[in-house]
């Protein structure tokens, strides 16, 4: 849905003056709406045990995760290469959770060294691990679960977590192991609006693992409701009102541990960052096909969720409103006919020239992005909260593109024939 107010108010007066300066096309990311959006989840809880780690792959930008850690945020990891920066942003061990599927031996010890909190997601490879965590937690499957939401794939065809009829008896391998402290893991929900079926479904973590300490006989230390709260992308969408989410857990926590709560951590990404990001474009084409179309200068290597998998994002030309309307698509460059970010969309008639955003793009937008047909990603600038707008990853270029390429071909295994040319040379 549109930008807030908020950020409209403080980005729309400098926009002209960016672009000017900068070009187009690039996200920016408004500070001051992220620093509340994170302050109001913790506020939330009102005092309870609960901590927020935010999921790095929604926006794995070193400036916005040190604003976050620096509130007191955690971060959620799920590969090295998350957790290495993790640890060069400074975040200490408590600061990091590890969530990982189909993980590595590897992988796995570079976060039992990091001292992240680990949920195991698998059985087989908890029964390969020889060192086991200090807290030892496992990711629910989900299905047989009430809440499954469809955006999170067929439950009976998740290739996640452990099914709940085999919990009980891999915490108690891991407590005959010789562990001592425990945590539970469920993420249900993929984009979830609806606050009853996100409730729901931290609400049925909460319960099974309520269960399955109690067979088991262990204690929980934490329940880790994971990500997947929605923000409203449609500008019909109602936003979650996370208070009520937050409530429904305490409450569900109370009733299920009574005073021994165990600590509630979540794992939002999209909910923390989403709506406080925008992808500033500029219109290149206006072209009469089949249809009516824009052509702007971003390609879905920017923001990929549209052509992927048709997700709306909501397009706005902020200079241009007096202007009859029509209705459009709106295009990339990529040689790919999926490479649209809106369809049929009514909008001021767009003409070359004029500068256009499209919203909430602060999570899984640049991050997703790609260097396909050397349509390469943009830059990333920060509105910080003292107004100033400041570079916090510049576009890509041509270096970039080849960074990983060997001009001279490097050997990797010799071969012991020799070229067919050579045996004829020999052989005379
Ligand atoms: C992707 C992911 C998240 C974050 O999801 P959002 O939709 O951005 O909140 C959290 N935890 C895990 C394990 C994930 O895979």
């Amino acid at each position: 849905m549109p930008i807030s107010d908020e950020f409209a108010g403080r980005l729309l007066p400098v926009l002209e003056e960016i672009v000017a300066a900068y070009g187009t096309p690039f996200h920016i990311y408004d500070a001051r709406g992220i620093t509340e959006t994170y302050r109001g989840m913790v506020e939330a809880f009102a005092g309870e045990p609960y901590r927020q780690y935010f999921a790095v792959k929604a926006l794995p930008n070193p400036a916005v995760l040190s604003l976050l850690l620096a509130q007191g945020s955690g971060l959620d990891c799920a590969s090295p290469i998350e957790l290495e920066l993790a640890a060069r942003l400074g975040a200490s061990t408590d600061d990091v959770v590890f969530t990982s599927n189909n993980t590595s031996p590897a992988e796995y010890r570079q976060a039992l060294d990091a001292g992240a909190l680990i949920t195991f997601d698998d059985r087989a490879f908890f029964e390969r691990v020889e060192t086991l965590p200090e807290t030892v937690s496992f990711r629910i499957a989900p299905h047989g679960l009430a809440a499954g939401s469809t955006l999170m794939g067929d439950a009976a065809h998740t290739k996640f977590g452990v099914p709940a009829n085999e919990l009980v008896e891999v915490y108690r391998d891991a407590r005959r192991r010789g562990a001592t402290r425990f945590g539970i893991h469920g993420m249900i929900c993929a984009n979830e609006l609806d606050i009853d079926r996100a409730s729901r479904a931290a609400v049925d973590v909460i319960e099974l693992g309520a269960l399955v300490a109690a067979e088991a006989g262990i204690e929980l230390d934490y329940v880790n409701v994971g990500g997947g709260l929605g923000i409203p992308y449609r500008p019909e969408d109602k936003p979650l009102d996370f208070g009520a989410y937050a409530d429904a857990i305490v409450q569900a926590q109370k009733r299920c541990f009574g005073n021994g709560t165990p600590r509630i951590l979540t794992e939002c990404g999209r909910y923390v960052t989403g709506p406080h990001g925008v992808l500033v474009t500029r219109v290149i084409n206006r072209m009469r096909k089949a249809r009516e179309m824009a052509g702007v200068d971003a390609s879905m290597s920017a923001l990929m969720r549209p052509g992927f998998y048709g997700a709306y994002h909501h397009f706005s030309l902020p200079f241009a409103s007096d202007r009859p309307e029509v209705e459009i698509d709106v295009v990339g460059a990529l040689c790919e006919n999926m490479d649209k970010f809106a369809i049929g969309r009514t909008v001021p008639d767009p003409t070359v020239g004029d500068i256009a955003l499209i919203h909430d793009t602060g999570a899984h937008g640049h991050a997703m992005g790609f260097t396909y047909n050397g349509r390469l990603r943009p830059a990333e600038l920060l509105l910080t909260e003292s107004g100033d707008v400041v570079e916090i990853r510049r576009a890509e270029g041509f270096d970039d593109y080849l960074a990983t390429a060997r001009w001279q071909p490097r050997t990797v295994v010799r071969g012991c024939g020799s070229h067919p040319a050579q045996e004829a040379k020999e052989a005379k």
